[in-house]
């Protein structure tokens, strides 16, 4: 079925347009470029339209934490204690409510495909649900509720540190045991129209070097994703075991492949960087800040061929427009100068790039043959009024995000997702956690 949509202003591969006809047709965009006439029956979106957003770091669970965990001093380990508290109350149908309420708040921020890096598979104490994928595939299917994609990054977590203390309490219920235990149970997801199935690595202190060149030759072509560098810590503790950073530790077992996203990327060296050339970066600063993790070398990365993505990872905010921003701003504190960014690509880091990684290289982009990916800013409410549409990702937010199309099928209209009361199941989903 062919559908119409007339853009006020359209985010194109060459630049804003006015008055941007887009068709799509079997969720995939057959036109888009401005209109010349246009008969008045087409469905008109006001605002600047850009291509979905692909948020590609995020672990839903996470999101019960918002505003609970915030104030007050600690660091990123004294928040992962709280983390864990959560992590051990949640079963199948409860992780069901929460990662679909989690799910359409993102599709209310413009999310079109979430990245989710599970590694919250079994139950209490370890032992495996009667499906051992029962766990993900209850994200799986909250993603298609609330209408969005998913690839579904599932884990490796094996151990509790770089020198192989095993794993305890809470931790249990991430660990298979073995990477035959992981690839046994991996091996038996599979993909849907919406979603598809990568891996992951947790880290270099969750998984032993043993096995690292096994899971990159299992793993290879597939998104790859693992935490990488996010804190001091564990970048000490790793040269401390192994005599080398992490990123060069991965490396060396073949795990900094093409499809191989390091997620944070925020204490690197010079070699760090050259080895990640062709790899992707994914940058979470609403999260490395809320974690006080610090500032990772984005502009650096960029110019050394490094592809930088965007991740909401803990949830504490989920606006990918204030991500892509905070990039740039972050820069500019860490720099004492403004200007690192264009705006161009900010935006193709929150959307072809984050898509691409996430292994849908057709979705990203406002062009004939991408997924109807379409996601609608206002420029009439009270933070974009006034401003060039140029300027939207400097000043927008979520909240301004008035319609969203995922592969041509409309999820919010209005500011309201089509089929989910979601403060209301984000309040219920939470408030059953505690
Ligand atoms: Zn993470």
């Amino acid at each position: 079925m062919l559908s119409h949509y007339l853009c006020e202003y359209a985010w194109l591969p060459d630049g804003i347009h006015a008055d941007v006809l887009i068709a799509i047709e079997n969720g995939k965009i057959v036109r888009a470029e401005p209109a010349g006439w246009v008969d008045d029956h087409i469905a008109k979106l006001s605002g600047l339209t850009v291509p979905g957003f692909a948020n590609a770091h995020s672990h839903a669970f996470h999101r019960a934490l918002r505003g609970r965990t915030h104030m007050g001093r600690g660091s990123f380990w004294t928040w992962r204690e709280q983390m864990y508290q959560v992590a051990d109350r949640l079963d199948p149908d409860s992780y069901h409510r929460l990662a679909r309420a989690v799910y359409a708040e993102m599709a209310l921020a413009g999310v079109t495909c979430v990245g989710e890096f599970h590694y919250l598979h079994h139950a209490p104490g370890g032992k495996p649900y009667a499906n051992p994928n029962a766990m993900g595939e209850a994200l799986v299917a909250a993603a298609a509720e609330a209408g969005i994609r998913i690839t579904l990054l599932d884990t490796v977590y094996l151990q509790a540190s770089v020198d192989g203390q095993p794993l305890a309490g809470p931790q249990l219920r991430f660990g298979d045991g073995s990477l035959d235990g992981w690839w046994n149970r991996f091996d038996q997801l599979s993909a849907q129209p919406h979603s598809m199935i990568g891996a992951a690595l947790h880290s270099v202190r969750a998984v032993p070097t043993d096995v690292m060149t096994d899971f990159a030759e299992l793993t290879g072509g597939l998104p790859t994703h693992a935490h990488v560098a996010e804190q001091v810590d564990e970048v000490a503790a790793c040269r401390a075991a192994y005599g080398c950073t992490p990123t060069e530790l991965l490396d060396r077992h073949g795990v900094l492949q093409e499809t191989f996203t390091s997620v944070h990327a925020t204490h690197l060296t010079k070699g760090d960087i050259d080895l990640m050339a062709d790899t992707y970066a994914c940058f979470c600063p609403t999260t490395e800040r809320d974690l006080g993790d610090g500032i990772g070398p984005a502009r650096t990365l960029a110019d050394g061929a490094v592809r930088l993505t965007l991740g909401s990872d803990s949830h504490a905010v989920i606006d990918l427009l204030e991500e892509a921003r905070a990039v740039e701003l972050h820069e500019r504190l860490s720099a004492q100068a403004r200007g690192h960014f264009t705006q161009a690509e900010l935006l193709t880091a929150a959307t072809a790039t984050g898509h691409a990684s996430l292994g849908w290289p057709s979705a990203g982009r406002l062009a004939v043959g991408a997924r109807a990916d379409l996601v609608t800013v206002s420029l009439g409410t009270v933070r974009t009024a006034g401003i060039d549409p140029a300027g939207v990702l400097m000043a927008a937010g979520a909240a301004d995000i008035t319609h969203v199309v995922v592969d041509g099928r409309v999820v919010v209209a209005d500011g309201r997702h089509v089929s989910i009361d979601v403060a209301r199941e984000l309040q219920e989903a939470v408030c059953a956690l505690f």
